[in-house]
């Protein structure tokens, strides 16, 4: 089958990775040069609409707005009928209805895929999918799912309810980092450590994946994306614009987004999302600013 791929940021690049080790032929293309050492045996094109020239597409860009600039306002769906493509992004629920019917006008198959994990996670092809689209679309691709994930999650037809899950769980993991964020502020004023703390907790009442991970996170003071607090940022903004649609507020969805909004305006938009913790436990500052403020004055 031939594979086009759109977008070799952190993710992209080692979901492409994958396709290829599993056999296929993958032309991919991304804004900036990447180096072909960094994604062997993936065939780099020089334009977005040669990787349209595929059996399958996969886009795995920022955002809806880039989504928009790079598919849609360049005409790509008009250039290759018959096509499906996979969007992996993480994008809103508005727009995600919006490609469904412009995918369906145009002729081409549309599945909304987004992701769970992270890039090591991606680079080890265990992401968990969340997969919706027309039945047909959906099996036309799932074997060019399997080499990139642990388990696909098949979620209906409606492919907006694929995007409305992973926002629902990205939120749920912003608000388990400010939760033991907030748990730390009240141990450490007490003289706990954090790390052991955290034991109890993982060991008691909050043993799920996001505490584990986020817990070392925030125990080692590691912020290196992972996932960037720019783009967290984004999904807590695409989040509140699917509550809003129906009309309703989410107090604590206002208030993570409100932290990252906080660490992002503070200028570690670049750094992982779990800085916000660390905002939170040093009372609006971050270790970061101090690692910034040391590198700047070297
Ligand atoms: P990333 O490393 O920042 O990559 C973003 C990609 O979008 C790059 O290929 C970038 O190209 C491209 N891009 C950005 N602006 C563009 C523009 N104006 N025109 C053309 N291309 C543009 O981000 P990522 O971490 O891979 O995330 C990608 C998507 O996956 C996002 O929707 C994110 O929310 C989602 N996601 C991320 C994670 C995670 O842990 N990182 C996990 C699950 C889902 P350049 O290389 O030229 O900048």
């Amino acid at each position: 089958m031939q594979i086009g791929f759109i977008g070799l940021g952190s993710m992209g690049s080692a979901m492409a990775i994958n396709l290829v080790k599993a056999g296929h032929d993958v032309r991919a293309w991304n804004r900036s040069k990447v180096a072909q050492d960094s994604v062997p045996g993936v065939t780099l094109v020089e334009f977005a609409a040669d990787a349209f020239q595929a059996d399958a597409v996969f886009t795995m860009l920022s955002d809806d707005a880039v989504i928009r600039e790079v598919v849609l306002d360049a005409g790509l769906l008009a250039s290759a009928p018959g096509l499906t493509h996979i969007v992996t992004s993480t994008i809103s629920v508005a727009f995600a209805r919006e490609l469904e019917l412009l995918h369906e006008e145009a002729g081409l198959g549309y599945v909304s895929a987004p992701v769970l994990g992270r890039p090591n996670v991606a680079a080890r092809g265990q992401l968990n999918i969340l997969a919706a689209g027309k039945a047909n679309a959906v099996a036309a691709i799932e074997p060019l799912l399997a080499p990139l994930s642990k388990k696909v999650w098949k979620l209906g037809e409606n492919p907006a309810r694929a995007n409305a899950a992973k926002l629902a769980c990205n939120m749920m993991i912003a608000m388990a980092i400010e939760a033991m964020a907030e748990g730390v502020v009240l141990t450490e004023s007490v003289g706990l450590e954090r790390a052991d703390f955290f034991e109890l907790i993982l060991g008691t009442l909050f043993s799920g994946r996001a505490y584990e991970s986020y817990s070392a996170q925030i125990t080692e003071r590691s912020f290196e994306p992972g996932f960037k607090a720019k783009l967290a940022l984004k999904d807590m903004r695409l989040a509140t614009e699917a509550s809003n649609e129906i009309g309703r507020t989410l107090p604590m969805l206002e208030a993570v987004r409100e932290g990252l909004d906080q660490a992002v305006l503070a200028g570690f938009g670049e750094k992982d999302w779990s800085i916000m913790a660390d905002m939170t436990v040093r009372g609006g500052d971050s270790m970061a600013s101090s690692e910034t403020n040391s590198e700047t004055n070297q």
